[in-house]
């Protein structure tokens, strides 16, 4: 079986490494927080080309607290895209803002700016563009349509660590931004981690408060917080893994490339990396009007497969309140019918890229054949 993703070939790959930092926080027993942590902020922050990093428990969390940093709430209007993961508009939701959605750009599947802009009414408050499947979005217009309004952009860039735009990096353009550090992301912890990225010193102190029981000193709690701060552990493998993140990058663009290489002339279609952009392939998604058969024939060629996303957000049981009907977002409900993700990580074979090209190449001339 060719797997999805293979996390135990990047762990066999820096094992010393990993298991000579995860005994070190056990010996100092700093569990929460503490220099690991802290030495990790920074130079997670100094890869984002950005001045301040606030770990937290996880990516979902950076992006709230960012959020409540900016001074978002109940009464504010954030608009983000349907189609992406459901803690982008969780995270909003929890703040006690309305989530309102604007239509992806189907060639990218990120935000379209003339969406975005049709979407702010007078009380928008923030942006939150995602950068989607290691891609970022279309952030020179985003940022000019929020200076334009007066509103605060948050990047959630859960799956574009090192991805850049026009030759900035995610976490650098926004005011503010959000990444994940879940297992399976480019740069994944041994459990749930996450952190935040800005420039402003303002909301880099507002954020260490509000991880941590809304103190910068302790007892000292000026604001009611939350414990959503950072585990010692994971900012140990975290700081290890960084030593080899754009290596694994590299793997990943690499894949893609090969993926592309195979597929090519096919009619296969292929993920879009723009000129402009460095996409970083946390996901190489595919698209085919015929997903369920070709996931199920896939399965029996022995390839792995999954949807990022199946459903897009405003067609959820869980957001109905919202009013939202079927047919409003086109390119995102297509999106979700038809995207299919493709194994990919960094340590994949060339062998492994065969099998799983085989199959889809097969099954696309089928396709061919009875349109
Ligand atoms: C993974 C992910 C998140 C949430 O991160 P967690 O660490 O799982 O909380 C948010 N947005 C997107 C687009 C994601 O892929």
């Amino acid at each position: 079986m060719v797997p999805f993703v293979d996390l135990k070939a990047q762990y066999q790959s820096i094992k010393p490494e990993f298991d000579a930092a995860v005994m070190k926080t056990l010996e100092n027993c700093a569990f929460v927080l503490g220099p690991e942590v802290a030495a990790f902020e920074q130079r997670f922050a100094a890869y984002c080309d950005n001045e301040f990093g606030v770990g937290v428990n996880c990516g979902t969390n950076a992006l709230f607290l960012s959020l409540l940093a900016a001074g978002i709430g109940e009464g504010d209007e954030v608009i983000t895209v349907p189609h992406t993961f459901i803690a982008t508009a969780s995270a909003i939701h929890y703040t006690g803002a309305k989530v309102v959605f604007c239509d992806i750009d189907p060639v990218t599947f990120t935000m379209d700016p003339d969406a975005l802009e049709a979407a702010i009414t007078p009380r928008t408050k923030a942006i939150l563009p995602v950068h989607l499947y290691g891609q970022m979005a279309d952030m020179d217009p985003i940022m000019a349509i929020a200076k334009k309004h007066g509103l605060i952009v948050i990047e959630d860039a859960a799956q574009s660590h090192g991805a850049e735009y026009r030759g900035r990096r995610a976490g650098s353009i926004g005011d503010l931004a959000g990444f994940s550090f879940y297992p399976g992301k480019n740069l994944g912890a041994a459990g749930e981690a996450g952190i935040a990225v800005t420039a402003n010193a303002d909301w880099n102190r507002k954020l260490r408060m509000l991880r941590d029981w809304g103190a910068e000193e302790k007892y000292h709690h000026e604001i009611i917080g939350y414990n959503m701060r950072m585990e010692g552990l994971q900012g140990a493998v975290l700081d290890v893994k960084m030593n080899h993140l754009e290596k694994w990058t590299g793997g990943r663009r690499a894949a893609a490339a090969r993926y592309n290489a195979l597929f090519a002339g096919s009619g296969v279609q292929v993920p879009v990396e723009l000129d402009d952009r460095r996409h970083v392939y946390h996901v190489y998604a595919i698209r085919t009007p015929d997903r369920q058969r070709w996931i199920d024939e896939l399965k029996d060629a022995g390839v792995a497969t999954g949807i990022h996303y199946p459903f897009p957000l405003h067609r959820l049981k869980a957001f109905d309140f919202l009013g939202y009907r079927e047919g409003e977002f086109p390119h995102a409900e297509k999106a979700a019918a038809e995207v299919l993700s493709l194994p990919m990580f960094a340590e994949i074979t060339l062998e492994q890229q065969e099998i799983v090209a085989d199959a889809v190449l097969r099954l696309q001339s089928e396709t061919e054949i009875t349109a």
